[in-house]
């Protein structure tokens, strides 16, 4: 049912109520309910509105229908609102039998009215065949759910359809529509308003159409406005299309009464030309996507299957659309580690999203059976979320031959678009428990708690520097990118000195709080956007500067070195002294796994213990 902004709400007012019911004050409007692509309309809802004689003035059948209840009086007053819209559906009807009448139905009464043939005889009086009404149960309101099914299938067996309202409105209803298999499923308004901006209701609406068609539903969005919604309802597969973008429901007698087939016309024509928008649009990146896939092909077939790793690296670095790419042997098992870069500080891993690793059995996945089962040579597939980053990608898959004469797959996804999390997850639930944990949750919300499980997994909770589990990620690449750019990289390794002297003689808290207070001043002298540092553990440190030789890591770490050495750490009044020792390593060029460069540091700072310590060694 729709709001209505024409009607008073003044509930102050008093309702005769009984008068309105027995002399039937009461009119009818009619809001046209579109099939696009039949270019009809198909049917009719009738919004019922009171009037009061006093005050001449339109009552919404909200404030009718809170005043009846009050009194006693819905079931009678549903009965007599019942009458009015069958009645003045009747002459339409008999002008062209072809159109359906939607037909409200208070879901309070629904015990009551179950069984009885008030219904049905209505609708003998004014000779309409059942099959043309539609009866619409607002969803929402119905408690219980063994009666509901039992109306329903009362009623379609005398022919009647039977409507679920309101639907979207709370995501617990997803198990009721499986219950009930109404003829029709609803969409409320507040699934539609805007859903061409908001990914989360398209996921939500597509959801929907796709359980509908499971159960042979048509699915009507109501409360469409807008052009750039009827467009998405289309596109996300709804039926019919129910709004003021067609019409406000109006007092009518014959369908002619409404003048909007220019504007079906009119949208239907839009539908089209966004859709041959989006295909080209879609080709153009296929071909794009093939290319890129192509040239990465062209690199892997040149070496043997130990080089895969690295060759993807080499290629892929920079590249921002590539998210990940990895290889499978042609049973689908994966060969390669899955290659991917992050921007600077940006590390996706966290617990729902991994990136698969070697030996990972791809063989059930929609980008390696069709290669394989119906012999294709490449698979492009639909937009889903991505286990290895959390992102809608998609994946190109496409077999190819190396030197060895051997077959192996490249499967490369691609970021489809910037921001997007999980929603597209929610296409397929069908359960109502699935979806509650997000249920209530803005998408803001649930960007926040992405990006805040994001954070924690690389963060050491204690002093908010990375953690170990950052450093493996993290230098990997920036080893990586540092021979790339043929720019030397230092890291230093930092080892506070005689800590265990400051943890007794001032106690566990006072150590770490000294632990925070010396990550605060080592990031206070490093560069924010390039340079990081991480708890390698303990009381050790390590830290990593980007596009700096050995005389800027020697720099650097002294003059951490020195400002620790100044500090007066104070921790509950009391001031602690501490110095800490470091051990600098730079690679100027080339290449050199993580763990020997931090190896090398390392040495240097033993040699920086061993000599009297509050020292740096840059050997
Ligand atoms: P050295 O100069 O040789 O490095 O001496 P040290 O005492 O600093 O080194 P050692 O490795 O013997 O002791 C490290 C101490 O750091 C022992 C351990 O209890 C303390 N420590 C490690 N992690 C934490 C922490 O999270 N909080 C606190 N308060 N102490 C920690
Ligand atoms: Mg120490
Ligand atoms: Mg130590």
């Amino acid at each position: 049912m729709q709001p209505l902004s024409d009607c008073n709400l003044e509930k102050q007012e008093i309702l005769d109520i009984k008068d309105i019911i027995r002399n039937k004050k009461l009119i009818v409007h009619f809001q046209p309910v579109v099939s696009v692509s039949r270019k009809m309309v198909s049917g009719l809802e009738g919004l019922i509105r009171g009037i009061n004689t006093a005050t001449n003035q339109i009552i919404s059948p909200i404030t009718l229908f809170e005043v009846a209840h009050k009194e006693g009086l819905t079931l009678e007053l549903d009965r007599v609102c019942r009458d009015k819209v069958i009645e003045a559906f009747s002459y339409i009807y008999h002008q062209n039998n072809d159109k359906l009448l939607f037909l409200n139905l208070d879901a309070s009464i629904l015990d009551r009215v179950e069984g009885s043939n008030y219904l049905t005889n209505q609708v003998k009086t004014y000779n309409i065949n059942p099959r043309n009404i539609v009866i619409e149960i607002n969803e929402t309101k119905v408690h219980n759910n063994a009666a509901l099914k039992r109306f329903t299938d009362t009623y379609r067996k005398c022919g009647f359809m039977v409507a679920l309202d309101d639907v979207g409105t709370g995501f617990s209803n997803m198990d009721r529509i499986l219950l009930v298999k109404p003829n029709i499923i609803k969409i409320d308004i507040s699934l539609v308003r805007n859903i061409e901006n908001d990914y989360y209701k398209q996921g939500v609406f597509k959801s929907l159409v796709n359980l509908s068609n499971k159960i042979g539903a048509l699915i009507i969005a109501e409360g469409v406005e807008t052009e750039e919604e009827a467009i998405q309802i289309l596109r996300l597969g709804g039926h019919m299309i129910q709004g003021y973008f067609f019409s406000k429901p109006q007092e009518i007698y014959n369908e002619s009464d409404l003048f909007i087939n220019n504007k079906i016309e009119k949208l239907s024509k839009s539908f089209n030309q966004y859709m041959n928008k989006q295909i080209r649009k879609e080709r153009e990146k296929n071909k794009q996507l093939n290319l890129m896939v192509n040239n990465l092909i062209k690199e892997l077939v040149k070496v043997s299957h130990q080089e895969f790793d690295n060759k993807l690296m080499e290629i892929i670095w920079a590249n921002k659309i590539i998210e990940c790419a990895y290889v499978l042997d042609e049973y689908g098992v994966q060969l390669s580690n899955t290659i991917r870069f992050y921007d600077k500080n940006e590390v996706k891993e966290n617990l729902i999203f991994y990136s698969a690793r070697i030996g990972t059995d791809h063989s059930m996945e929609k980008y390696y059976y069709p290669l394989i089962g119906a012999n294709l040579n490449k698979y492009i597939t639909e937009p889903y979320i991505s286990l290895a980053t959390g992102n809608l990608c998609i994946t190109v898959s496409k077999i190819f031959t190396n030197i060895d004469n051997k077959k192996y797959i490249l499967c490369v996804d691609f970021n489809t678009s910037d921001n997007i999390y999980a929603f597209e997850l929610m296409k397929n639930i069908t359960t109502p428990d699935l979806t509650l944990n997000i249920n209530g949750k803005s998408v803001t919300e649930i960007n926040q708690i992405i990006n805040k499980m994001n954070k924690e997994i690389i963060t050491d909770s204690l002093t908010n520097a990375y953690n170990k589990r950052y450093i493996g990620e993290r230098l990997l690449i920036d080893i990586f990118n540092a021979a790339n750019q043929n720019q030397p990289i230092s890291v230093i390794m930092v080892d506070l000195d005689h800590f265990k002297k400051v943890n007794d003689t001032y106690g566990h808290m006072a150590g770490d709080h000294v632990l925070k207070e010396f990550v605060k001043i080592a990031k206070y002298n490093i560069r924010r956007n390039t340079d990081w540092i991480a708890r390698y553990g303990g009381e050790e440190f390590l830290i990593v500067l980007l596009n700096a030789d050995e005389r800027v890591a020697n720099k650097v770490a002294e003059e951490i070195r020195k400002a620790i050495e100044k500090a007066k750490i104070i921790y509950h009044e009391v001031p602690i002294s501490i110095t800490a020792s470091f051990g600098t390593y730079t690679l100027g060029s080339g290449k050199m796994t993580y763990e020997q460069l931090i190896d090398h540091a390392d040495k240097n700072l033993y040699i920086a213990k061993t000599n009297g310590r509050n020292k740096t060694i840059s050997l």
